[in-house]
């Protein structure tokens, strides 16, 4: 019983063995190990949080620009040539299965695309 309790006892970060000298609850074999394990980590979320936001606030700008213009309809095209990203959106606000379109949410935006042309409009929150 104690045996496997030891073996279990295995640096997160290279799988080796924790020494017996380590605190009871230690992670990691040494200290190194344990700040190098958690800034991979930390750094991939910054890097996670980096890739999805500009796009977001980049949508968002687009939107609000052409919403300011009093604009509610353009086309794919030219939303794509304007920089729009159609998978960056902050939730879903609902699916119409007969029409098979989804009203997309982006902050206190939302767009639905309806075949070629995409539809957009500020939403109360
Ligand atoms: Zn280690």
């Amino acid at each position: 019983m104690m045996e496997t309790h030891k073996e279990n006892r295995r640096c997160r970060y290279c799988d080796d063995r924790i020494p017996e000298t380590r605190n009871k609850g230690a992670l990691y074999c040494c200290d190194q190990h344990g700040w190098t394990f958690r800034n991979n980590n930390n750094a991939e979320e910054r890097a996670k949080i980096r890739a999805s936001e500009p796009g977001l606030y980049k949508n968002r700008k687009i939107l609000k620009d052409l919403i300011d213009k009093g604009i509610s309809e353009i086309s794919k095209k030219t939303a794509s040539c304007l920089g729009f990203d159609f998978n960056c959106f902050t939730g879903i606000i609902k699916t119409d299965p007969l029409l098979k379109t989804t009203e997309y949410k982006l902050f206190e935006y939302s767009f639905t695309v309806f075949g070629d042309l995409i539809k957009i409009k500020k939403i109360v929150i």
